[in-house]
């Protein structure tokens, strides 16, 4: 716990948007907070983190980072308890991802002091918009691009580091369909697929939106060079359960290290499953569905937790998942980990950060 507040310069709203906002309609992302925090990058150091008024930014429009891509985030949630407990889920370690995104696009490092005051001490002064419905929290929104002003190609010397804040609601979101790809690339093995990093959405709406009109939800990455094997899905890692055992494609240069992805291979043991972090081929999947030995697949995410998968489309070929049930180990781990994260389940591992006891 580090809430240095007073440390931190705040400039308060003169009038509060709460009262505007519908809590029991809030959806993802769609209300921003009262406040930002704004740390400005020059001369080879971070200045002084400011809190203002969440509005826009006065910025060149030959800012690096529109025409070059250095842009990098996080996102991740804060939640308040029926004690008012406030807590953030494991930011040392998507502050750790951070500073790999950080690296792999040539941006100075953000030091985990910095990452954590900054963001407890914003959590604070609008800890009134952090909902207390179950499924409900903050969405937490670090970010860090380059807003130094020149046109010729270069890594940056000025960047800004800001976190928005969005109180959202439960995902009710209805099982996905999604389709294998093997035509088009998120990631190749050496790219920036593990970096949290603008460009790679932008890279990936063009064959989300062809497979959405086609009538999938989300597109199943697969490897670059063959489309062989499972890479993760949209903003989300996969998970399946083949024979009864949890397994999961196992890291590399080309999938996001998720947070969720790692807390539930974490519970899998007390949960008691077996887990395999390995590489998972489209063949593999292929046979399962065939022998009916794949009981479940699905996303895992910080927005969703977890997103159930209905159907896997393999080479012009729909295969159904059975439907879920109360013992199906998606259900059981969500169930477990929204328990942890509001303190009705003990915190065993350490993942929740207190911003106020
Ligand atoms: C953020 C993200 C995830 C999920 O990571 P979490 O830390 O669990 O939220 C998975 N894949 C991609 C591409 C992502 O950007």
């Amino acid at each position: 716990m580090a809430v240095l507040t007073e440390s931190i310069q705040v400039e308060r709203v003169a009038k509060s948007r709460l009262s505007s906002i519908d809590f029991n309609n809030l959806g993802f992302g769609a209300h921003i907070s009262d406040h930002m925090l704004v740390v400005d990058y020059k001369d080879g150091q971070w200045k002084e983190p400011k809190i203002q008024p969440y509005g826009n930014l006065d910025l060149s429009p030959a800012m690096l980072a529109l025409h070059y891509g250095q842009s990098v985030f996080e996102g991740m949630k804060a939640f308040k308890n029926d004690a008012g407990v406030i807590t953030i889920f494991r930011p040392e370690r998507h502050h750790k991802r951070l500073l790999k995104s950080l690296e792999r696009m040539c941006m100075p490092a953000v030091p985990e002091e910095l990452f954590l005051n900054c963001l407890s001490a914003l959590i604070e002064v609008d800890a009134d918009w952090i909902p207390t419905t179950e499924g409900s929290s903050l969405y937490l929104r670090p970010f860090v691009f380059a807003s130094e002003a020149k046109l010729g190609v270069k890594v940056a010397d000025e960047y800004k580091f800001i976190i928005l804040t969005s109180p959202v609601g439960p995902y009710f979101a209805k099982p996905v369909r999604v389709k294998v790809e093997e035509e088009f690339v998120r990631a190749a093995e050496g790219g920036t697929g593990f970096a949290k990093c603008a460009g790679n959405y932008g890279g990936a709406f063009y064959p989300t939106m062809l497979a959405q009109k086609q009538g999938f939800d989300q597109v199943l990455w697969t490897d670059a060079k063959d489309h062989a094997y499972i890479d993760e899905s949209g903003a989300m890692n996969v998970m399946f359960v083949i024979d009864g055992k949890l397994i999961t494609p196992k890291l590399s240069t080309s999938l996001l290290d998720g947070v969720t992805r790692d807390s539930i291979l974490v519970l899998s043991k007390s949960l008691e499953i077996e887990k395999e972090e390995r590489r998972v081929s489209v063949a593999e999947l292929q046979e399962a569905f065939k022998k009916g030995t794949i009981t479940e697949a699905f996303g895992v995410g910080t927005a969703a937790v977890v997103s159930q998968i209905a159907m896997i489309h393999i080479h012009g070929v729909d295969n159904n998942l059975p439907a879920v049930d109360v013992n199906s180990f998606q259900l059981r781990v969500k169930k477990k980990l929204n328990e942890i994260r509001m303190g009705l389940s003990p915190d065993v591992h350490g993942w929740n950060y207190l911003v106020r006891g």
